[in-house]
């Protein structure tokens, strides 16, 4: 079964127009696909600009594929019993129609201890544990987890974030609109991979995306400045802009990639959340 995506008509003949061979690597952009398809559509994915529900995707267990009751849930996103509660079920209650939360049972076995994970159609009053086939009754106190779908959690750990919201940044604004993530570009056999292009009423654009910044020294930035300096060259080539975008604030983006981008777009947090 193939599942490769063809890289948009638009956006291939601008590259075509410049002698450079473009494709999307589809390993990585599959994962942003697939996020949207859950969703519905790039415009469903508004959610990813809830500050509340940031808390969810951005946390580091919930990434790992940890499950949280609702109360737990809550807690990561820190809203209260007020109104933001009400905001909080509705949001989730669509994530979960959607399957990019799903619900489920964690059940653990008494006998060899091991835990499990159940969808609620595969819970019954008597279950054989898979690990040590003893008999598990389904515990009286049983409750509903929640645990963020495997696409989703790749696609955030691979920088989904920053690309996502980018996309919809420009989509918002746009009557016609195309993009591609995770694009090569090769050319006399040097490779410049660039994190999405898009095609905004005839302007083509290519972003550098960026989630977080780990910070120690400025020398960790070496290659996310190479990186840069060899999307803005591609972007001259093609006739493109070029973009660097981030979910991070302004403050976050360390001083050498802030001159790096001197006079040029800078997305961040304040544009894109
Ligand atoms: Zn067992």
């Amino acid at each position: 079964m193939s599942t490769s995506e063809a890289l948009d008509p638009v956006i291939a003949a601008a590259f075509d127009h410049a002698g450079i061979k473009a494709r999307i690597d589809n390993g990585k952009a599959k994962y942003y696909r697939r996020m949207v398809t859950l969703a519905g559509d790039l415009a469903g994915m508004r959610f990813l600009r809830d500050p509340a529900l940031l808390n969810v995707f951005n946390d580091a267990q919930a990434r790992i594929g940890a499950a949280y009751r609702l109360n737990e849930l809550f807690a990561l996103m820190r809203v209260g019993k007020g109104t933001a509660r009400i905001q909080a079920v509705e949001t989730l209650t669509a994530l979960v129609q959607r399957q990019i939360l799903l619900r489920g049972y964690v059940i653990a076995c008494p006998v060899c201890r091991r835990s499990r994970w159940l969808y609620p159609d595969a819970v019954s009053e008597q279950m054989r544990c898979p690990a040590c086939a003893a008999l598990n009754h389904l515990p009286l106190d049983a409750t509903f987890v929640y645990k963020l779908n495997a696409i989703y959690r790749t696609g955030f750990t691979q920088g989904a974030l920053s690309v996502l919201l980018t996309a919809l940044y420009y989509a918002e604004r746009a009557a016609s609109f195309t993009w591609g993530t995770c694009v090569i570009a090769e050319k006399h056999g040097l490779k410049t991979e660039i994190d999405l292009v898009c095609a905004v009423d005839g302007r083509l654009i290519l972003i550098e995306c960026k989630d977080k910044f780990i910070y120690q020294a400025e020398a960790d930035f070496a290659a996310l400045r190479d990186q840069l300096a060899r999307g803005r060259m591609l972007a001259r080539e093609i006739g493109a802009e070029f973009v660097f975008a981030t979910a991070q604030s302004l403050d976050a983006v360390p001083p050498s990639i802030q001159a790096a981008m001197n006079g040029e777009m800078v997305l961040t947090s304040d544009v894109l959340v």
